[in-house]
């Protein structure tokens, strides 16, 4: 599995997922003030942001598994 968007409906914007993720996956979406999957592609299913949401607002896919070798720089 993987993440795959944030359930705004359930997003309180408190960031604690953008701070979470070692990958730089989510990002905050100022105007809205939730957040956005920005790079999901870059996403090495740590489940940090899972386990920061106390809103359980992370939605995942049950499809994708991490990638074997993630390039960074
Ligand atoms: S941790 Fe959860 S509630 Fe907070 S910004 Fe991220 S998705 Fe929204
Ligand atoms: S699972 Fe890990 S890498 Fe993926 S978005 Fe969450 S914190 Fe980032």
């Amino acid at each position: 599995m993987a993440i795959e968007g944030i359930d705004t409906a359930r997003c309180n914007g408190c960031g604690a997922c953008v701070l979470s993720c070692p990958a730089d996956v989510i990002r905050m979406d100022k105007d809205a003030k939730k957040t956005v999957v920005r790079y999901p592609q870059d996403c090495v299913v740590c489940c940090w942001c899972i386990a920061e949401c106390e809103q359980d607002a992370i939605v995942l896919t049950p499809i994708r598994t991490a990638p074997l070798f993630t390039a960074w720089g």
